[in-house]
């Protein structure tokens, strides 16, 4: 859905969107959608701002990552609300300086006519992700030494001796005696 600034001149828009697995370009950012995504708010231009948008809403949906430790499937449920503000790109292009109010959230730009919500909807969802994407949070990873999923299969490797960290580890413990 393109949210116009034509539009928002008359009034403010509703959006209610469902963006089904596959719609969003999650694919080249590592992610997989599992559910429709769900995207519903107003957009409407803010008066005597030169033409700045606001745009209020949530979002909800599940998405998929590969664990950051041991590579298998981690879901995220995420939901979360949004409130923000966008000025035309060409305040950015004048060089002028732009005044932000205290308080005022992040501004972003637009270019030409309005936004795309589907764009708007990605970010979010982008910025909502924790830092590290882990199937659980004490996941064990997989296994320097024999590549094994520790959580199914502990095993019984040991570091090697010439690991410069085991050898850390050594030394604390022989000072801590
Ligand atoms: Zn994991
Ligand atoms: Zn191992």
């Amino acid at each position: 859905m393109f949210l116009n600034i034509k539009d928002m001149e008359v009034r403010k828009i509703h959006f209610a969107e469902s963006f089904e697995p596959g719609e969003l370009d999650l694919a080249e950012r590592g992610l997989r959608q599992i559910t429709a995504l769900d995207a519903e708010g107003t957009a409407e231009l803010l008066e005597n701002t030169g033409n700045q948008v606001r745009i209020q809403g949530q979002f909800r949906g599940e998405v998929e990552a590969d664990c950051d430790r041991c590579l298998q499937p981690a879901r995220f449920w995420l939901e979360e609300r949004f409130d923000l503000f966008y000025r035309p790109q060409a305040d950015a292009a004048s060089g002028e300086e732009i005044e932000i109010d205290e308080g005022e959230a992040e501004i972003a730009f637009y270019q030409g006519l309005g936004l795309e919500l589907k764009d708007v909807v990605l970010e979010q969802l982008m910025l909502a992700l924790p830092m590290q994407t882990l199937c659980r949070p004490d996941c064990r990873g997989t296994c320097p030494v024999c590549g094994g999923n520790r959580n199914e299969t502990p095993c019984e490797c040991q570091a090697r001796p010439g690991d410069d960290r085991w050898s850390a580890l050594k030394n604390l413990a022989i000072r801590n005696q």
